[in-house]
């Protein structure tokens, strides 16, 4: 699943290549992720002739503006991936849209479990779910003080508020994983069970592991954005790996399908569950 340092990178990407480009041609290959919201446009009415004026990331979104006043709002929820290539592309399978652009540089929309959503919109305030009252992770809005107020309302399990995008944007389980690491906190830490350092000390954690993974990933990504690139991370998925702090290895927990990684020894706690 993309997440906040994903999508940042993704977007770097998309601006550098695509705005002040004219879009020559788009083939819906699949219509299930396409949600005209013009009753008056098809995909090709709204898309064939504009010209992109800005890409820009809103929480879980990517905003295409059009120099129309339209609007293509991307949110690739699970498993939805974009792919730019400077050439043609051939077509793949769980490929739904493709957008061609005046320099011949094509942009696919595609998705292994079809749940992501293309929609095309003169007005966002129309896109299911756009207005996000919930702050991102990285907002300049959410000071170490408004995260311990978000975080408040919530009692359960840690990283499973981390991740919920209820208290806050962006964080998936991989970065979950690595800002509990980072903090040095057990993932399965009731919320009200830490101290008001402990969560300031989570905040920290999460604006430092997020700037260092966006760093990480523009270096690394270049123009493969449908790629996910996570070998980087520290915990994520390294079970059994040496711990990069105290170096015992990785444990991991699967809870209903997601395994979560951390370090026993650097992350102290014990499982209870009631
Ligand atoms: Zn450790």
């Amino acid at each position: 699943m993309p997440e906040l340092p994903d999508l940042e990178v993704i977007k770097d990407v998309l601006v550098r290549r695509l705005v002040g480009r004219r879009i020559a041609e788009v083939v819906v290959l699949r219509p299930l992720v396409v949600r005209v919201l013009d009753p008056d446009a098809t995909p090709e009415s709204f898309l064939v002739g504009r010209t992109v004026t800005e890409v820009a990331r809103c929480a879980k979104f990517l905003r295409f503006a059009l120099d129309d006043g339209g609007w293509m709002a991307i949110n690739a929820m699970l498993a939805g991936r974009l792919r730019y290539t400077p050439a043609a592309q051939r077509a793949r399978v769980r490929d739904y849209v493709r957008l061609r652009f005046d320099d011949g540089a094509t942009l696919s929309y595609h998705d292994a479990k079809g749940m992501g959503k293309v929609y095309l919109t003169r007005d966002l305030d129309a896109v299911p779910a756009y207005r996000d009252t919930v702050p991102d992770a990285l907002s300049s809005d959410l000071t170490a003080e408004a995260f311990v107020e978000r975080l408040r309302p919530f009692r359960g399990e840690i990283k499973g508020i981390l991740t919920r995008g209820e208290a806050v944007g962006g964080i998936g389980n991989a970065y979950g994983d690595e800002i509990l690491f980072e903090a040095g906190i057990y993932p399965f830490r009731k919320r009200s069970t830490l101290s008001r350092e402990e969560q300031l000390r989570l905040y920290d954690a999460m604006r430092a592991v997020l700037v260092w993974a966006i760093e990480v990933l523009r270096e690394r990504v270049g123009d493969r954005i449908d790629v996910e690139v996570r070998d980087f991370l520290r915990v994520h998925n390294k079970a059994g790996h040496p711990c990069p702090r105290c170096g015992r290895p990785i444990s991991e927990i699967t809870v209903a399908k997601r395994a979560t990684s951390f370090c026993r020894s650097c992350q102290p706690g014990s499982l209870i569950r009631n």
